[in-house]
């Protein structure tokens, strides 16, 4: 009688295919490592072989440099590798750019290792591609009930509206770097707005390397030169850890916004001296998670990383098995962009 865990078990370097002889998004470095998106706590350098999508092997290649594994492993969406008799199929996740769920199928079993996903649409991405399954491994970021993430365009609306009432002011938009910068650039101009967006040149690079995979910004410029009043009745977009820091001096009384699913709490957004908070995230929200739980109705559920306990009742209570792994090493971007907000001094 074969268990999931023959096919996929939890180990301190990340989750491990006995069989197949490969990691998930190993926190270490491995001989063989599956990776399901860019963001570096999932995608570290190092690693002998890297099996992921064309797109998340460039943004590793453009966050690490050429050597950042010994070979590299391109696996388009819905194309299927085998090895020692496990199947690997990517599927989008809907997360970032080339972010993709790793579907493992042997002798009849199929688990799949969703890493971070969100349901809701994102221009930038492909959307989140349910796969029936005997183990479904989720994470669970937001997995409280409070966790509710309005509609994207209604917090967009927010802050078009705060620009078009302080037109002598800057509005400087916090962002994480991969994914989340460009998606509200996407979400602007599908708002409307064409007018150029200025940004921080900690963006360049992955900016343009959304642009190479067809997703379309618009007329971007360097935040930097000019006098000061010419960025007034202007958006900024910039690295969370910027916001704060001098580089943010040279805008006209900046209106500061900060785009997370984090600012949700108030309490939270006041502490980083947010004045605009806007709930913007890459991530599934309570709603978002435990639909996916209901759609799929997979034997088991694996949580790997964020509020697994209520997430794990939802399910027993659905009367759907739980397991919460608390994998460590997985701090998520939007965690990780919050905290870099508090390092800086106020
Ligand atoms: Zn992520
Ligand atoms: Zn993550």
């Amino acid at each position: 009688m074969l268990r999931p865990e023959d096919l996929i078990c939890p180990k301190p370097e990340g989750l491990y295919c006995p069989p197949g002889e490969f990691y998930i998004d190993p926190v270490r470095p491995v001989d063989r490592a599956v990776i399901t998106h860019g963001h570096s706590d999932h995608a570290r350098a190092g690693h002998g072989t890297v099996l992921a999508t064309p797109e998340t092997l460039d943004i590793m290649h453009e966050r690490y440099g050429a050597d950042f594994t010994g070979r590299r492993q391109a696996l388009a969406y819905g194309e299927t590798i085998g090895r020692n008799g496990v199947d690997v199929t990517l599927v989008p996740a809907g997360h970032v750019l080339g972010s993709a769920q790793v579907v493992v199928r042997w002798k009849g079993m199929t688990v799949v290792a969703s890493g971070d996903y969100k349901r809701r649409r994102d221009p930038t991405c492909a959307a989140f591609e349910p796969v029936p399954c005997d183990v479904f491994i989720t994470e669970a970021t937001f997995g409280l009930p409070v966790f509710r993430h309005p509609d994207s365009a209604q917090e967009v609306g927010k802050l078009l509206h705060s620009v078009a009432q302080f037109p002598e002011r800057a509005h400087l938009i916090g962002a994480y770097a991969l994914g989340k910068a460009q998606r509200i650039i996407t979400l602007l101009r599908e708002a409307g707005y064409d007018r150029t967006i200025y940004v921080h040149g900690a963006l360049d690079r992955l900016n343009r390397l959304y642009e190479r995979h067809g997703v379309r910004l618009g007329p971007l410029a360097a935040a930097t030169g000019g006098k000061k009043e010419d960025f007034a009745g202007e958006i900024i977009v910039a690295p969370p850890s910027s916001l704060n820091d001098r580089w943010a001096r040279r805008f006209p009384d900046p209106v500061t916004a900060f785009a997370s699913g984090w600012m949700r709490v108030r309490a939270r957004a006041r502490q980083r001296g947010v004045e605009l908070p806007l709930i913007v995230s890459d991530h599934a929200d309570w709603d978002e998670l435990t639909q996916t739980v209901a759609d799929l109705r997979p034997g088991e559920l694996w949580i790997t990383h964020g509020r697994e306990e209520a997430l794990a009742r939802w399910a027993e209570l659905n009367g759907i098995r739980a397991r919460a792994l608390a994998l460590v090493g997985y701090e998520d971007e939007e965690d990780a962009a919050d905290a870099a907000l508090e390092a800086e001094p106020a």
